[in-house]
C-alpha cells in the first residue's frame, strides 16, 4: 500500500527546479509564464502545502485551474517528480475551500450519474444521427460543442481502402485461439458507454480474434477520474469502491478502452489506500496491452488497409501508464496502414477531462496548435485512445474543415478484421 499521508504534496519533493520541463508544458508554452509552468506551480502547491498560500488565493487557483493535468511533465523531470499527485492534492484542498464551479458540478451529474446519464446520452445520440451536429461544428462554445459530439458518430463503411489483393488472408494457424480462451472483464465507463459503445463492441471482436473471451460485469460506475481530476477525491473514492466490489476478487484482467479511466483505475490503490484497491488496479490493462501481448508480438494480422493515420498518444496513456509500444503493435498488424509522423503528437491536445468545458480559451490555444500541425500532415485518421481527446481533436479537425476523422486505434483492428472475414 502506498501511504497518503500528505496527500500527494509528498510527490512534489524531488524537485531541483532545474527547468528541463518547461518546455515539455503546453500551457507554458501557450503563455511563457512561469506560474503556468510545472516549475512554477510545483512552488505554488509546495506554498500551499506549507500554509504560506491560503487555499482560497486567486492566483494560485487560477494557475492550477490552467493545468490540463496531462502529466507531460513528469517523463522529462530527470528528479522523478510525482506532478499528477501533487496536482491531485492540491486541487482536493482547493476544492475543500470553494464549491466546484456550477458548471463543472453540472456536467459531472449529467454524465455519470447513473439514470440521468442515460437520458443524457440518449438525447445527444439522437441529436447526434440527425447529422445537425456535424453541420453545426465550429470554433464557437456551440459550435465547438456539436463537433465533440459529431466526433462520437462511429465511422461509417469502415476506415480505409480495402487492398482486395493476395495477402486477403492471414493463415488460420496464425490466429491464437487458445483452449479455453482467456477471461477478461470489460470496464464500460460513462462516456465510453453513452456515445462510444462502438468502440466497445470493436474491443470484444478484436479481443476475441485473439484468444479473449470478455464478460460484462453488472454494478459497475463511472471510475471517478473526472471527480478526481476536479479536486473530488472523496466522491471519486466512492465511485472507486464500487468498482472494486462490482469486479470482485477474482484473477481476470480488466480491460478498458479508455486513456483517462485506466490511468485512474490503475491508481486505485493509492487512491483508497488499501489492498483491495491495489489487487484491483493491478488487474487493469488497456485494450492495446491486452492485443500486444505479454511477448509484444502484436495482434493477430488484419487484412491491408491502405490508409494514412497519425497516432496522437492520450497523455492518460503515454505519460500516466508508459504505454509507448503496445498501439504501435496494433497498427502493425494492419497491413499497408502508414503511420504519418506528426511534429509534437505526444502533447496534449487540450481536452483534459473537464478542461476543454472549463478553460475553454486555454484548452482552444492548445489544441489550435495541434491541428495545425495535423493539417500539414493530411493523414486520413487521428488514433487515440481516449473519448475526451477523440471529442476534442475531432471536434477540431470539424471546425478547422478537415475531412480526417478521430477514431480509436481498437476501430482501425477492427475494420481489418472484418475485412479479412475474421468475423464471419
Ligand atoms: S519538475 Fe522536474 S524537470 Fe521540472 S523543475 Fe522540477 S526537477 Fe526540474
Ligand atoms: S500537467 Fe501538463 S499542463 Fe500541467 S504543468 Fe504538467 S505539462 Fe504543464
Amino acid at each position: 500500500m502506498t501511504g497518503i499521508a500528505r496527500g500527494g504534496f509528498e510527490g512534489l519533493d524531488a524537485c531541483v527546479h532545474c527547468g528541463f520541463c518547461l518546455q515539455a508544458c503546453p500551457t507554458f508554452l501557450a503563455t511563457g509564464d512561469e506560474s503556468d509552468s510545472p516549475r512554477g506551480r510545483i512552488e505554488l502547491m509546495r506554498g500551499l502545502e506549507r500554509g504560506d498560500i491560503a487555499a482560497t488565493d486567486p492566483a494560485l487557483i487560477s494557475h492550477l485551474d490552467r493545468c490540463l493535468g496531462c502529466r507531460g511533465c513528469e517523463p522529462v523531470c530527470p528528479s522523478g517528480v510525482q506532478y499528477g499527485h501533487g496536482l491531485e492534492a492540491a486541487r482536493s484542498r482547493i476544492a475543500g475551500s470553494r464549491p466546484v464551479p456550477g458548471v463543472a458540478r453540472l456536467a459531472l451529474w449529467a454524465l455519470t450519474t447513473p439514470g440521468i446519464s442515460s437520458v443524457v446520452y440518449w438525447f445527444a445520440r439522437v441529436l447526434r444521427a440527425t447529422g445537425l451536429p456535424r453541420l453545426l461544428a465550429g470554433w464557437g462554445r456551440f459550435g465547438f460543442a456539436m463537433g465533440m459530439l459529431a466526433a462520437t458518430r462511429a465511422a461509417q463503411g469502415g476506415g480505409g481502402r480495402r487492398k482486395a489483393a493476395k495477402a486477403r488472408q492471414v493463415a488460420p494457424a496464425a490466429i491464437r485461439r487458445p483452449s479455453p480462451p482467456l477471461a477478461t472483464l470489460l470496464f464500460r465507463g460513462c462516456v465510453m458507454q453513452g456515445l462510444f459503445s462502438h468502440v466497445h463492441d470493436a474491443t470484444i471482436r478484436t479481443l476475441g480474434v485473439n484468444g479473449y473471451q470478455v464478460r460484462d460485469v453488472s454494478g459497475q460506475v463511472c471510475c471517478g477520474a473526472l471527480h478526481a481530476h476536479a479536486g473530488l477525491l472523496d466522491e471519486a473514492r466512492a465511485l472507486a469502491r464500487v468498482n472494486v466490489d462490482a469486479f470482485g476478487d477474482g484473477d481476470e484482467p480488466i480491460v478498458v478502452n479508455s486513456a483517462g479511466c485506466g490511468a485512474l483505475m490503475k491508481e486505485y490503490g493509492r487512491l483508497l489506500d488499501d489492498l483491495r484497491g491495489e489487487r484491483f488496479g493491478a488487474r487493469v490493462r488497456d485494450v492495446t496491452e491486452l492485443l500486444a501481448g505479454s511477448a509484444m508480438k502484436g495482434p493477430v494480422a488484419g487484412e491491408p488497409l491502405d490508409l494514412h493515420v497519425a497516432y496522437d498518444p492520450p497523455c492518460h496513456l503515454l505519460h500516466a501508464q508508459g504505454i509507448a509500444v503496445q498501439p504501435l503493435k496494433l497498427f502493425a498488424a494492419i497491413p499497408l496502414l502508414e503511420l504519418v509522423p506528426v511534429p509534437g503528437a505526444a502533447e496534449c491536445c487540450g481536452s483534459a477531462g473537464l478542461f476543454t468545458l472549463l478553460e475553454p480559451e486555454m484548452s482552444r490555444a492548445v489544441l489550435q496548435t495541434k491541428i495545425d500541425r495535423l493539417r500539414e500532415a493530411a493523414p486520413q485518421v487521428v488514433a487515440t485512445g481516449n473519448p475526451g481527446c477523440l471529442m476534442q481533436i475531432g471536434a477540431g479537425l470539424a471546425a478547422a474543415g478537415s475531412a480526417a476523422r478521430a477514431r480509436h486505434p481498437v476501430e482501425l483492428l477492427d475494420d481489418a478484421y472484418r475485412a479479412a472475414g475474421r468475423y464471419e
